[in-house]
């Protein structure tokens, strides 16, 4: 059976055929029989070089041997206990060590649900009722966020949701990243703002990186208006390096999430912040988070593995933006587009400057974008099917990996 078959079957059973929008590649999508490293192998017998890694948590490649086996060994000892288990302990410690803004943590089972969880927390230890997000900034599919929301909302074109009822959508607030004085002139007005809610890079437009001294003047901002400062490093957290963007920038917020990359690929999500904000959460405090499938031991068993082999390896963040530098070399002498990357994050926008918001993000040629992609595709490269997806590159790929993307980077922009 063909991608072609699976997907006509799909369509009249899944909306769209899928089980995320983001993944509905018209006129269908491949679909994949097996994965591993760098590779991805679909059921039209295609070898797939993967730069979208799932959109993000495979930093050490889809089925990493270390990861794989701490999978093996926790399934022999039962995967859900509904009780608490040494792991979580033992991962708590490690992600609050590793996180200047963590002093306490609660896991969860997705990003969604940690800056879900996150917003409430900061509207019930403040007592107040705004949001700010960033226009573009995504923060997962829930209904405080899908406000001008980046990812698969604006590559979709629905970046405000049907179904958000307009008294939620009324208390999200946006301002334009890269620009502290919109952010300074709202907070002047408003005067019942719980928190603002940013992902320090924004990974799901691009990625677009901040402009020199914004995130600290972010810092600078929330404090003196006495407004929480969340981080969504969702992304970000052991992708641009150990500590996050908190630790790249030197910038602590009081409170940060977590997902992706801590789960080594299992589901998951993680938020934390000073003590005294998380004291807040039940049972300790008044308010509710709770979850079936929170800290798992099979999702903290492979992100557990996940983030000890990057302390083990922590070379790997210089290796990988050596890749990602030789991928921008490549871009650059066929003079299309501004390519921007961050570490392993990376990008070509079909747009004459590197985008510093969204609304410069959007401009881009996106018609010239879906031309490429499709050319990459049929070249053996798999880049995620939106302008606006971030591409990851991950420790699996090898420089023979990067030579066939720059290859066909050329190739393709020829
Ligand atoms: C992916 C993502 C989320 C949502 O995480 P899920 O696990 O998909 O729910 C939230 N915030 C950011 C910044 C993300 O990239």
């Amino acid at each position: 059976m063909k991608s072609s078959d699976y997907f006509a079957r799909a369509r009249t059973l899944m909306p769209g055929g899928v089980s995320s929008p983001v993944r509905a590649i018209t006129p269908y999508p491949f679909y994949t029989r097996r994965a591993g490293g760098s590779r991805l192998f679909t059921v039209d017998c295609q070898e797939l070089v993967d730069c979208c890694m799932a959109y993000g948590p495979l930093l050490l490649g889809h089925a990493h041997p270390e990861v794989r086996s701490a999978i093996a060994r926790q399934a022999e000892e039962g995967w859900l206990y509904g009780t608490p288990a040494p792991i979580e302990v033992e991962f708590a410690e490690t992600l609050c060590r590793d996180h200047r803004g963590m002093d306490m943590v609660r896991f969860v089972s997705s990003g969604s649900e940690a800056t879900m969880a996150a917003i409430r927390v900061a509207r019930g230890f403040s007592g107040k009722k705004d949001i700010v997000k960033v226009e573009g900034g995504f923060h997962g599919a829930h209904d405080a966020v899908l406000v001008k929301a980046g990812s698969g909302a604006t590559t979709l074109g629905i970046p405000d949701s049907a179904g958000v009822l307009p008294d939620v959508a009324s208390h999200t607030l946006q301002v334009p990243y890269n620009d502290p004085e919109a952010l300074e002139d709202l907070l002047s007005r408003r005067k019942d703002v719980a928190a603002f809610i940013i992902e320090p890079v924004m990974g799901n437009i691009g990625p677009v990186l901040p402009d020199d001294g914004y995130l600290q003047g972010v810092r600078e901002i929330t404090r003196a208006h006495d407004v929480l400062l969340i981080f969504d490093e969702v992304i970000c957290g052991y992708r641009v390096g150990i500590g996050g963007a908190q630790e790249h920038w030197g910038v602590v917020p009081d409170i940060t999430t977590l997902g992706k990359v801590i789960g080594g690929g299992l589901p998951i999500g993680a938020f934390g912040g000073r003590k005294e904000i998380m004291e807040m959460v039940a049972p300790q405090g008044p308010v509710y988070n709770a979850g079936t499938f929170s800290g798992n031991p099979l999702s903290l068993a492979a992100g557990m593995a996940t983030v000890r082999w990057i302390h083990d390896h922590p070379g790997l963040y210089r290796d990988l933006e050596e890749k990602t530098r030789a991928i921008g070399d490549a871009v650059s002498g066929t003079g299309r587009g501004s390519f921007v990357r961050l570490g392993s994050m990376f990008k070509l926008f079909f747009l004459d400057s590197e985008p510093r918001d969204y609304r410069q993000a959007k401009e881009c040629d996106t018609a010239a974008f879906r031309n490429f992609w499709e050319k990459m595709l049929a070249s053996g490269i798999f880049l995620p099917p939106s302008q606006f997806e971030t591409n990851f590159l991950s420790t699996a790929h090898t420089w023979a990996d990067v030579e066939t993307i720059c290859m066909a980077y050329r190739q393709c922009l020829s």
